[in-house]
């Protein structure tokens, strides 16, 4: 038998669970694909995170390294796990570079992928430049370089957010809501306005999710003390015009229909199933939920249980999940996969 665990997935989820192991003793294996560690806050450069305020970089990083430091951790980056066989106890995984394993169980936090705006073509992305993402507005603020528009490098003046962009749509087979968007475009409205005070920033909605104690901090200070509007409206099509995008739909709560200009639109992408998910699902033999994501087995038993006994499951590999609960998953998972070494030994 094995008193090791494997880990894969380096993100919030797996960061933490690799933390708790190491920390109770336990030898831990944490594969990551990528080159470097912290997942989706540090791969795709956010910038202050909700609801701490913190800057990914700094949270997400002092994450990174009390794992990098933690000598009971081993990290192999740019790896993958390319077969997983063996039960409880010992399990035997090879990676894709022929490094062989040997863990008595398994976590998994192999995390989302996000929304590619270009399967939602009729809003714009990839045609016209001002066009953009989250993301690519997080990674502006947080490279210091600030809100430009992309097609001249001009501070814009007026700015549309797009919510449940990948979200909440049937059309495209995504029925899911991602949970955390809404509170992230607040956020980024409020940091837009904060760094532009001249700029008009817009939030589209369908309605407003800004979870629990988020609506406080994000919905109504975000209208009160920086001035961001918000409409609820169904949004057909943007297209361009003389330089400027133009946001056309049907202003739901007047039941006008709408065509407004601005310098900047917006996606706030939602959280898609990891793209491994169909080979994680074969390699690891877990089974996934309907819409993609993977499977837990049971809500309320034991924490992060799969399909699989001994393979457990946490964060947003199982669905849109916040940074927070991401991490707490992952520590409950550790102590899951911590107590299934214990009963066999
Ligand atoms: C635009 C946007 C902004 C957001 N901002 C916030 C915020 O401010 N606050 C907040 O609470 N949440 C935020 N979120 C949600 C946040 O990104 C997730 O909660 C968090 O990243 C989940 O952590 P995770 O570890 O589960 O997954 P991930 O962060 O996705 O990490 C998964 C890791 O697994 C690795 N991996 C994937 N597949 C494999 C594989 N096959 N083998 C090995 N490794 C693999 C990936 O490279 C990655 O490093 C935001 C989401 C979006 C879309
Ligand atoms: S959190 Fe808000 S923007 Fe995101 S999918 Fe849910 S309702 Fe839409």
């Amino acid at each position: 038998m094995s008193d090791s665990v494997l880990v894969v997935g380096g993100g919030p989820a797996g960061l933490s669970a690799a933390h708790a192991l190491a920390s109770a003793g336990i030898k831990v294996d944490l594969v990551e694909k990528a080159d470097i560690l912290g997942g989706a806050p540090i791969l795709s450069g956010y910038a202050k995170l909700v609801p701490s305020g913190e800057w990914a970089k700094d949270a997400i990083g002092s994450m990174v390294d009390r794992v990098v430091a933690n000598p009971n951790i081993k990290v192999h980056l740019n790896s993958v796990v390319q077969t997983f066989d063996g039960k409880p106890g010992k399990f035997d995984a090879v990676l894709k570079n022929g490094t062989k394993i040997k863990a008595g169980a398994t976590v998994l936090c192999t995390g989302f992928t996000h929304f590619d705006s270009v399967n939602k073509p009729e809003w714009g992305f990839g045609r016209f430049p001002d066009v953009v993402t989250t993301t690519q507005v997080e990674q502006m603020i947080s490279s210091g370089k600030g809100v430009r528009r992309p097609s001249n490098g001009e501070k814009p003046k007026r700015v549309a957010i797009l919510l449940c962009v990948g979200s909440r749509d049937r059309q495209i087979g995504r029925e899911w809501c991602s949970k955390i968007c809404c509170s992230v475009s607040a956020n980024l409205a409020m940091e837009i306005r904060e760094e532009l005070p001249d700029c008009h920033v817009y939030i589209y909605y369908m309605d407003i999710r800004t979870f629990g104690l988020l609506e406080t901090k994000y919905y109504w200070r975000s209208q009160e003390e920086f001035k961001v509007k918000y409409i609820k409206a169904r949004i057909a099509e943007v297209t361009g015009r003389d330089g400027q995008v133009l946001v056309k739909g049907e202003d739901t709560l007047v039941k006008r229909p709408i065509s407004i200009p601005f310098d900047m639109v917006v996606h706030a992408v939602g959280m898609d199933p990891n793209v491994d998910n169909m080979l994680l699902s074969s390699v690891f033999d877990v089974k996934l939920e309907p819409n993609g994501f993977v499977d837990r087995k049971n809500t309320y038993g034991i924490m992060g249980a799969s399909s699989r006994d001994g393979v457990f499951v946490a964060g947003s590999a199982t669905g849109p999940e916040t940074i927070d609960d991401s991490i707490a998953q992952g520590a409950a998972a550790a102590m899951s996969a911590l107590a299934s070494l214990r009963e066999m030994a």
